[in-house]
């Protein structure tokens, strides 16, 4: 049995026992920590790992809570509908708050979150059939088969079955397919763009997750109180959350129970001691909390998780050899017109970074692309996969017109790229990575991840990675994290992730840089062997003893204008190409 499992096994049993054998203050105290751990569950996936900083989520747990005060209190329906109900409302509001918050970006986000979570608090606390600041009280108590929760010992076991299958269900979606989509969240959409991933739709899939989860800690909150007001679901709530997030280490999900039960015995602590000290009465703990966050922030960024998982290594990955192969799609015919450019554009403002250009490659080919610095080559490469847009022109694969199209949905016809500044997720493991790549070679979502019941999927995705890793001379760096290889290495791990989506075309901007000379021997050994196998390749490089030993043809570019196109041997002995670029090379 691992670490992990043993420390599991024993938080269990601790939560079994607790109840029965604590004072009553301590369960009290129990209880609180599972509610606030629920909500910053939520925080870990939003905040921590999607990147996406919320202080509203108090307001959703007073959806939760309220939605069940009124119904349960005015019209007697069971706490079991109202949940359902409460779930429903939520669902729909954050589907709505999402939608027009989640596009605004950098620290517009976090100010419309706080913007909501003030209109909710006041929406509470000012409507009448809601019992305005006063509330609502005399909420029934929860049934489970017959047995009523009417103390906080026996509602304990309520919080914490919830809270240990959302933490469960949430461990489970990160392992996956969607967890590592929504993982690369924070790196910028365009890596995981360009491997097919929908960010936008993910984005939203995480805010309502969490805002889910908030809404079902407030349905336990009012049920365990029996009565609810507007304060505890108010901004001041929405920080707390968030610093028990931040606090806890906001990208792993046992750090929302670490998070939440270091910050409410500390200020119940506080709380105690701090008025006996100074002998006046005060909420000081508030200052303490200020104070000893900012050292946090200072000292260990990444909150305490981190500190606490490097005793319990990750266990790892291996990928079944079993596991079936995925598909894989049929290679067009050598020689076949591949990828056609015709009299592409690109201005940015004033700027033409890429003019006039026209240049078509055919299936089984190398095509170098090269030209001296800013010439417009790497813009080329976002025009032909959909990562920018063109001002002008054609750019068309296979005979089909994809200028029109965005990133993600090139990706199907068979373009994978690299980048020239590496994107990959330092933190997540070589194989991981290059698992992302092959995004849209499965289906299957969130919900049957949180279940575990992609587990045939995962196995084939994780295996072909691993394939594709061995494939390019890295498979012995396979569970290593990915920020720990040299940037040479990263860049093979991206031609890895590149190959990974079964393409038809291969992008590779500057492989070889800062590879070393028997790096560039092997690169370039596994290029031609590619070829070999029918893979087309179009290739930015700097190095030009590389460049002519390997390609087929190559174009010049200078100043976003195509200068010359042919054979390697007649590029090097072309007098404008010598004259603007090749000239102290020969
Ligand atoms: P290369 O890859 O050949 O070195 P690039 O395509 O990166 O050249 O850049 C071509 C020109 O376009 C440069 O002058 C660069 O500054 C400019 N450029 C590239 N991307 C952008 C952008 N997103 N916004 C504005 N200017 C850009
Ligand atoms: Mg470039």
């Amino acid at each position: 049995m691992s670490r992990a499992r043993l420390v599991l096994g024993m938080f269990v049993a601790f939560m079994l026992a607790a109840p029965l054998a604590l004072p009553e203050f301590h369960v009290t105290l129990l209880n609180y920590i599972g509610l606030y751990s629920i909500v910053t569950l939520g925080l870990v996936l939003l905040t921590g790992i999607g990147g996406l900083t919320s202080f509203g989520q108090a307001a959703f747990v007073g959806m939760g809570a309220y939605t069940t005060a009124f119904l349960t209190t005015a019209y007697g329906v069971s706490p079991w509908l109202t949940l359902l109900a409460g779930l429903a409302l939520t669902f729909a509001v954050s589907l709505f708050l999402g939608f027009i918050t989640l596009r605004l970006s950098g620290h517009y986000l976090p100010l419309g979150t706080i913007a909501w979570g003030i209109s909710l608090y006041y929406l509470f606390s000012n409507i009448e059939f809601l019992g305005g600041y006063t509330g609502l009280s005399s909420l029934p108590e929860i049934n489970v088969f017959g047995v009523a929760l009417d103390t906080g010992r026996k509602f304990d076991y309520l919080i914490w079955t919830l809270a240990l299958l959302a933490l469960l269900s949430m461990h489970n979606l990160l392992d996956s397919r969607s967890g590592r989509a929504i993982r690369a969240l924070k790196g910028g959409s365009m890596m995981a763009e360009s491997f097919g991933v929908d960010t936008a739709r993910l984005k939203t899939i995480i805010f309502i997750h969490a805002a889910l989860l908030a809404s079902l800690s407030g349905w336990l909150y009012a049920h365990l109180l029996r009565f609810v007001n507007p304060t505890p679901f108010s901004i001041n709530a929405g920080i707390e959350y968030l610093f028990m997030a931040v606090v806890g280490g906001a990208a792993s999900v046992w750090g929302a129970v670490v998070g939440a039960g270091i910050l409410t015995i500390l200020k119940q602590w506080l709380q105690d001691l701090l008025p006996r000290l100074l002998g006046q009465n005060g909420n000081f703990e508030m200052i303490v909390f200020g104070v000893l966050l900012v050292l946090l922030l200072q000292r260990a960024r990444e909150g305490i998780m981190p500190l606490v998982l490097r005793y319990f290594p990750a266990p790892k990955k291996l990928p079944q050899a079993a596991a079936q192969e995925l598909p894989r799609r049929a290679q067009p015919a050598c020689g076949e017109s591949l990828l056609e450019l015709t009299r592409v554009r690109k201005a940015f403002g004033g700027l033409v970074a890429v003019n006039e250009l026209s240049f078509a490659m055919r299936s089984g080919e190398i095509l170098g692309l090269i030209g001296p610095n800013g010439a417009g080559k790497s813009t080329v490469f976002n025009l032909v996969t959909g990562v920018l847009p063109l001002t002008s022109g054609e750019v068309r694969f296979r005979g089909e017109r994809i200028d029109t199209l965005s990133a993600r949905a090139i990706v199907p016809y068979g373009l994978a790229r690299t980048f020239q500044h590496v994107h990959l997720l330092p933190t997540m493991s070589v194989l991981e990575n290059v698992a992302i790549g092959a995004h849209l070679r499965g289906s299957k979502g969130v919900i049957s991840a949180a279940l575990h019941l992609e587990r045939a999927e995962e196995a084939m995705l994780l295996a072909e990675a691993a394939r594709q890793l061995e494939r390019v001379g890295l498979g012995p760096s396979m569970h290593e994290q990915a920020g720990s290889l040299a940037l040479g290495q990263q860049r093979i791990l991206e031609i890895a992730r590149a190959l990974c989506a079964d393409p038809v075309l291969l992008l590779l901007d500057e492989p070889a840089a800062g590879l070393r000379y028997q790096e560039k021997r092997a690169l370039a050994e596994l290029l031609r062997k590619l070829k070999s196998e029918g893979m087309s390749v179009l290739l930015v490089e700097h190095d030009m003893d590389f460049v002519m030993k390997l390609v087929d043809r190559l174009v010049v570019m200078d100043f976003g204008e195509k200068l010359a196109e042919g054979l390697p041997q007649e590029i090097q002995t072309d007098p404008a190409v010598l004259e603007a670029y090749l000239g102290g090379v020969k």
